[in-house]
């Protein structure tokens, strides 16, 4: 088949009245559909079981946002069998079509991209722009795997050798976990799925709790655009079930991304031959971050406001990729400081489904943690915007908020907060800053902003992040241009949406004919 060149879905611009009213208008078609059922979904059936639990709008915890069945051991297991009975059929399926079902789910996705949005705005408080790159990235994954499927098909031996006709093929590797985070609940849910899936194998799904409804109405999506049953098995619930998952001797990957408290449990747990395991388990682990942005003296001061600000409180910096740490030289820090605070400050806090630029935190639980770390951050540094919780609706909003002064191994120089919380610290020029940066147990991503050839050349080399950028905010990486992945305790650096990432999820076979 012969398919168009990779292109990055545009994003969609919410200033126009037409596209704002469009997105409103999904809002409402969304909410009309508040608080409705989701069944799991094992070997193409629709279950349910006895526990029910709900995802709510952040914004308006009161608010059900979707009605989900928890799976128990029983359910996990159930998934597992009939991934495993899919296999059988689905490891041999041309790559060709596996390619062509993700293409065809991609298309379907470009159609209802706003009604995704809405949702995403609706279970995770995600504003216009924050859901629109969500979606788009949910279908750049699809269009990229399915080209990166067929290419790693027409995958040669480097050398033939004499006498012989020599084959390589990369082939799957069997039933695999799915564990996504909530913070992309539709781009890297889909992602990790459709990647493992692509490449012939067949996998457990197992959304974050706090965003069951995404992952539902992918799957059910998926069902729609012609999915084999068992191909995707849908269980829900949080990590009773997420261990009953990864921790079966039939599970033979794992693609996780979360946590690193989480994602070194699984890792752990993996390494554990357990009785009638045949296989080394795989995991392909995306972690947390404590990313870094330096800003040198010689650089364009406003720009670095700007790209700091925006790394840091985009999404309230609930992202891996976020900016928590902003390392600034002596002679402007004064000047830098008073800037972010005053542009910080600016930024506007509220209901995203209004497209307001910083909306609630995802849960409770998050609230009180960077409560928490501001009482914390009292303690290492001085405020200088922010501190408190708002009260609006009862959603889980916090101001956004900024500690200068902070050592470089102060706790919120070294935590990962998952909010937004930005530590600045001073340094005393570039070599100081560049061990600062370095001096963690991440390395996700970075950014520095200067004018300085060699400063950024130094940095290409010593920086040591999985994703660098220079003059440019560090989160908002893009399929293809921006593999992703990160360094140290940030996981694997499994690259998503990179060359190499299909190759985690297969095995590589070698065949040679004397002829
Ligand atoms: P989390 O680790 O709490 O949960 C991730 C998933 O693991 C959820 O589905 C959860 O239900 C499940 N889970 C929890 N305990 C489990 C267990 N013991 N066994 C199996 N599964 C279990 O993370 P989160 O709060 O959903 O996401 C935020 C974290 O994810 C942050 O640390 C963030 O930096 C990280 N993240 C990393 C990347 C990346 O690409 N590196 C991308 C997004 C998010």
């Amino acid at each position: 088949e012969d398919f168009t060149p990779f292109r990055n879905e545009p994003f969609t611009d919410f200033t126009t009245a037409e596209n704002k009213n469009a997105m409103q208008e999904a809002l409402g078609v969304a909410r009309s559909a508040l608080g409705q059922s989701y069944d799991l979904y094992i070997g193409g059936r629709p279950e349910r079981t006895a526990k029910k639990f709900h995802s709510v709008n952040p914004a308006r915890p009161a608010e059900i946002v979707g009605t989900h069945f928890e799976a128990g051991p029983e359910e996990a297991q159930a998934a597992i069998d009939a991934a495993q009975l899919a296999f059988a059929t689905w490891k041999h399926t041309t790559v060709s079509d596996r390619a062509g079902l993700l293409l065809k789910a991609a298309s379907m996705i470009r159609e209802r991209h706003l009604d995704f949005c809405a949702w995403l705005t609706l279970e995770v408080g995600k504003n216009f722009a924050e859901a629109d790159a969500d979606v788009g990235e949910c279908i750049d994954f699809l269009e990229f795997y399915a080209r990166e499927a067929l290419k790693l098909d027409a995958a040669t031996t480097p050398i033939q050798f004499p006498g012989e006709r020599n084959l390589l093929r990369y082939v799957p590797l069997g039933v695999g976990a799915v564990i996504p985070p909530w913070n992309f609940p539709f781009a890297i849910m889909a992602g990790m799925t459709c990647a493992a899936i692509v490449t012939g194998n067949t996998v457990v799904l197992k959304p974050s709790p706090d965003a069951p409804t995404i992952a539902a109405r992918f799957v059910e999506l998926m069902i729609e655009a012609g999915l084999p049953d068992g191909v995707i098995n849908l269980v829900q619930g949080g990590p009773d079930v997420g261990r009953a998952i990864t921790e079966n001797a039939a599970i033979r990957f794992i693609a996780f991304t979360g946590s690193k408290k989480v994602g070194l449990e699984i890792h752990a747990n993996a390494a554990k031959t357990l009785p009638g395991q045949r296989f080394i388990r795989r995991t392909i682990l995306e972690l947390g971050g404590k990313d870094a942005i330096i800003v040198e003296a010689d650089c364009d001061i406003d720009a670095a406001v700007e790209g700091v600000a925006t790394s840091a409180f985009g999404f309230n910096g609930q992202k891996c990729s976020a900016c928590s740490r902003v390392i600034v030289e002596d002679s402007i820090y004064d000047v830098f400081c008073d800037r972010l605070a005053a542009r910080v400050s600016k930024f506007e806090v509220g209901d995203p489904a209004e497209n307001v630029y910083l909306g609630p935190v995802i849960n409770e639980v998050a609230k009180k943690r960077v409560l928490d770390y501001i009482e914390i951050g009292k303690t290492e540094g001085r405020l200088i915007a922010g501190g408190n919780a708002i009260d609006k609706e009862g959603g889980y909003y916090l101001e956004p908020t900024i500690f200068a002064d902070i050592a470089p191994t102060s706790r919120i120089a070294q935590e990962e907060v998952f909010g937004p919380l930005l530590a600045v610290i001073r340094s005393k020029g570039f070599d100081d800053a560049l061990a600062i940066a370095n001096d963690t147990e991440y390395g996700l991503t970075g950014a520095l902003y200067t004018n300085s050839r060699e400063k950024l050349a130094r940095a290409r080399d010593e920086f040591h992040v999985g994703n660098l950028y220079f003059n440019r905010k560090c989160t908002g990486a893009m399929v293809g241009a921006h593999p992703f992945g990160g360094f140290n305790l940030s996981g694997t650096d499994s690259k998503a949406g990179g060359p190499d990432y299909l190759l985690l999820f297969t095995q590589a076979k070698s065949v040679a004919e004397k002829i």
